[in-house]
């Protein structure tokens, strides 16, 4: 019996593939991947003879039984997904049945769209005095969110929002948004197929506008939407600078400089 390794293979950009996710499919006898999600230029690394499926026409029992069967004639088995395996990939759901045939499972952690989404815009989702916190996130749509969860909710926070599968209810975004206390004119980023060579775009708008113009370039699927107090920020004039790179502060990698005239803890 052979091992079967969820891989993230990040946001689309087959070079954002760990150099561990990319080792796996380089010795892998065969690879099922998350078809229009995953680029199959990430395949270029699989070896001659792998066994390579799309998943995209297959229920999930198809899917682990795939899974199962490929992992009794091979030694290495790898199942691709998209960004981080462990965000929206119903990883548990694969993993049980292959526990229940005691097949050993593996996850390699991949880069997630929120952070190539951030990435491609040159934003930072957190800044000092800011805000330090990052909620990665849905809004109801057919799934339910579950109690406390609603983005009203999470909203109040004011902190970064990493909206993700939700590029269709961008009204009922705004909506939330507004009701949680954030102003019409909070700036907001989506960005539709990060990191996706040729094909990537990034739009950026307030609450008020942002649907329009995603309407006009035609981004119904594949975006992430950022709404962020940081957003933007490159062209600020004054910022409060990171404690971790400020002369008057010792940590761990570095002692502090004392500055004439000045007093430090
Ligand atoms: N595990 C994935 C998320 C899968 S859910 C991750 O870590 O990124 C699918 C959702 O992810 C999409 O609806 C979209 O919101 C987002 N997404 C996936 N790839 C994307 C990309 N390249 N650019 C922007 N958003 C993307």
């Amino acid at each position: 019996m052979g091992k079967v390794w969820f891989v993230g293979a990040g946001p689309g950009d087959p070079e954002l593939i760990t150099v561990k996710g990319r080792d796996l499919i380089a010795r892998a006898g065969a690879i099922l991947y998350a078809g229009s999600l995953v680029s199959t230029a990430t395949m270029r690394w699989a070896p001659a003879g792998c066994e390579i499926a799309d998943s995209k026409d297959m229920a999930l029992e198809q899917i682990s039984a795939w899974l199962i069967e490929k992992a009794a004639g091979h030694e290495t088995v790898v199942r691709l997904q998209t960004g981080d395996p462990t965000l929206y990939g119903a990883l548990i759901e694969m993993v049980q049945p292959l526990d229940a045939a005691g097949v050993e499972v593996g996850v390699v952690p991949g880069v997630s769209s929120a952070m190539a989404s951030a990435a491609a815009a040159v934003e930072s989702l957190t800044l000092p005095e800011v805000t330090q916190t990052v909620i990665l996130t849905r809004i109801e749509g057919r799934t339910p969110m579950p109690e406390g969860e609603s983005l009203q909710e999470l909203a109040q926070h004011h902190c970064t929002l990493c909206v993700f599968l939700s590029i269709t209810l961008l009204h009922k975004v705004k909506e939330e948004l507004l009701a949680a206390g954030w102003p019409a004119d909070a700036p907001v980023l989506v960005v539709h197929k990060a990191s996706w060579p040729d094909e990537e775009k990034i739009i950026r708008g307030t609450l008020a506008d942002i649907r329009d113009k995603c309407r006009a370039e035609k981004v119904t699927s594949q975006a992430m939407i950022i709404i962020s107090p940081t957003l933007g920020a490159r062209q600020w004039p004054t910022l409060k600078k990171s404690k971790l790179y400020d002369a008057a502060f010792t940590h761990r990698f570095r002692r502090a400089v004392r500055v004439e005239g000045e007093k430090h803890e």
